[in-house]
């Protein structure tokens, strides 16, 4: 095995396997190490949802949105075996937090923002097709609306970039822990176990992809000095055995401006996510009663006929996006220090590994760039191109 290296990740999710992807196809010499499996991590627990980004339509998210719906488009078209889009039904009721005038214009945006996109926009279903809902709740409905989302299956789709990641040349190592690195003049000196067996390498660039388990990762590198520590947010999904229907959901939750996503997964019905602030172990999260009895009671009050209890349900964690002195008010998803050579990702959703990977990818090169005449020369290459 090469022990010098251009860069090294840690964290084999799907943006540390974005990011080796995006770095590899760029001529940068890349090694990604992973403690577990490649995407054993929150990237197999997530909603499988691209994102239509609904509900980010809000002044203050309204670029996220459209980073979304450009995402959305480009994953459709790179792995079109992976991303599947379907109708998704919003029922409004009387006593809903979102009305319907404000749902119509949330959705008249999204139209806007996606009008690049070949798929049809919204539509508000007559109410003579209600019935048709597979069971839904009639009582004190008085809306329901249509968009079309995107789903994946979120651990195969973190497979297959990091395959695409090792084709371009990049050194995949799993089961491999990350212990720590030690500052060198021209970059880390890397520890990783696997098993009882330790090794070292040399890289002279570091990206903490670690999601959840990233202060913990930060706190074995040398010289970062005091980083912002990250706030988890837990998030529980349920599934079902038994189909509810071929159609798709978003309903609100009991939780003011909460939508909860009920679809067809796998035979039977997913339904997710619960979301509270978590604190402890990112290895010990534990699926409580109570965020189960809350998705259970979203989906009984809306298809009251469904009377089955759950038959799975689990909780990941995703980190909160970094606020503060040290963060980029417009890429509050990156903490670059480049003296360091280092580079952290916090917070970024499973929809938007691609792009969040080619913004750390370019800064990557810009860094290493007065370095490497090999890189600088190269233009810079998009995996918005490469199939997956
Ligand atoms: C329940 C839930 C539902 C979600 N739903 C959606 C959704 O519908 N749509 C969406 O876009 N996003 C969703 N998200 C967010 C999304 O899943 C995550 O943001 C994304 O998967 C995070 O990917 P990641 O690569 O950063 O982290 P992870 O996938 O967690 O990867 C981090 C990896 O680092 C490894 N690691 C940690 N420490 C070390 C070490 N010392 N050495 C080596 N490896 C190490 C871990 O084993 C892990 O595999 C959801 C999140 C949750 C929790």
């Amino acid at each position: 095995m090469s022990t010098h290296f251009d860069l090294c990740v840690v964290g084999g999710g799907i943006i540390g396997a974005g990011i080796a992807q995006a770095a590899a196809i760029n001529g940068i010499s890349t090694v990604i190490v992973e403690k577990r499996g490649w995407g054993a991590g929150n990237s197999s627990k997530s909603g499988k949802l691209i994102g239509s980004g609904l509900e980010d339509i809000t002044p203050f998210k309204f670029m996220h949105a459209r980073e979304r719906l450009a995402e959305r488009r480009i994953l459709t078209s790179i792995a079109p075996d992976l991303v599947e889009t379907n109708w998704f039904y919003l029922p409004i009721y009387q006593h809903s937090p979102s009305k319907p005038w404000f749902v119509t214009l949330q959705l008249a945006v999204h139209d806007g923002l996606s009008r690049h996109d070949s798929l049809p926009r919204h539509k508000r279903i007559p109410e003579q097709n209600w019935r048709e809902l597979s069971g839904l709740n009639q009582y004190n409905l008085c809306a329901v609306y249509a968009l079309q989302d995107t789903q994946t299956d979120d651990a195969q789709l973190t497979q297959e970039v990091l395959r695409s990641a090792k084709h371009h040349g990049a050194m995949a190592l799993c089961p491999v822990t990350f212990n720590g690195a030690a500052k060198t003049e021209d970059g880390y000196r890397v520890q990783v176990t696997k098993g009882s067996r330790s090794r070292a390498f040399d890289c002279r660039f570091l990206v903490n992809a670690a999601g959840a388990w990233s202060d913990q990762v930060n706190q074995t590198i040398d010289s970062l000095g005091q980083l912002p520590r990250t706030e988890l947010i837990k998030s529980t999904y349920i599934e079902f055995r038994e189909p509810l229907s071929e159609q798709r959901f978003y309903v609100d939750g009991q939780t003011k401006g909460h939508r909860i996503a009920i679809m067809p997964w796998r035979g039977g019905t997913l339904v997710g996510g619960a979301e509270r602030i978590f604190s402890g172990s990112p290895d010990r999260v534990e699926t409580s009663m109570a965020d189960v009895d809350y998705l259970t009671n979203a989906v009984r009050y809306h298809f009251p006929h469904f009377r089955h209890n759950p038959c799975d349900a689990w909780s990941g964690l995703r980190a909160t996006p970094l606020s503060g002195s040290r963060a980029n008010a417009r890429e509050r998803r990156l903490l670059i220090l480049e003296s360091a050579r280092y580079l952290g990702v916090y917070g970024a959703q499973f929809g938007s590994y691609r792009i969040v990977a080619e913004k750390a990818v370019t800064e990557i090169n810009r860094i290493l760039h007065d370095q490497s005449e090999q890189i600088r020369d190269r233009p810079y290459i998009s995996t918005a191109s490469i199939s997956i």
